[in-house]
């Protein structure tokens, strides 16, 4: 594997973590809970393992149901994760030789993510 395409995986992986983080802070914003509080399940208020939180792999592997209750994890949650990562690597492979560009397009791509997260699911949708 080239440099260039282990830049471009490393910024993937890195969006999908960033998409996860930002999808429970918009959530946690828009239900008013602490965002240092830890996750659980909506249905059945089981603590969320942190292998149950790795981002895009996780929801895979729960099938989109909690491992408990069956409840459902919503599928925006793994559409945002995989969304992120896809801007972060596709922001990488164009900017691989620019960092200072890269840090800000990020930024401003994690910033217009978060705030249409907080303002869509301010629209009485269920997560
Ligand atoms: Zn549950």
């Amino acid at each position: 594997m080239d440099e260039k395409t282990f830049f471009i995986l490393w910024f993937f992986a890195i969006g999908a973590l960033f998409g996860s983080f930002i999808n429970a802070m918009a959530y946690r914003t828009r239900h008013r809970i602490s965002p240092i509080a830890h996750s659980r399940c909506e249905g059945c208020g089981h603590n969320i393992q942190p292998w149950e939180e790795i981002p895009i792999i996780s929801w895979f592997i729960l099938l989109g149901r909690c491992r408990h209750c069956g409840a459902r994890i919503t599928i925006r949650m793994v559409a945002t994760e995989t969304g992120m990562a896809t801007l972060y690597a596709a922001a990488a492979s164009m900017f691989y030789q620019d960092l200072t560009r890269l840090v800000i397009l990020l930024l401003g791509i994690t910033i217009i993510v978060y705030i249409g997260l907080t303002v869509s699911q301010s629209k009485g949708e269920h997560t």
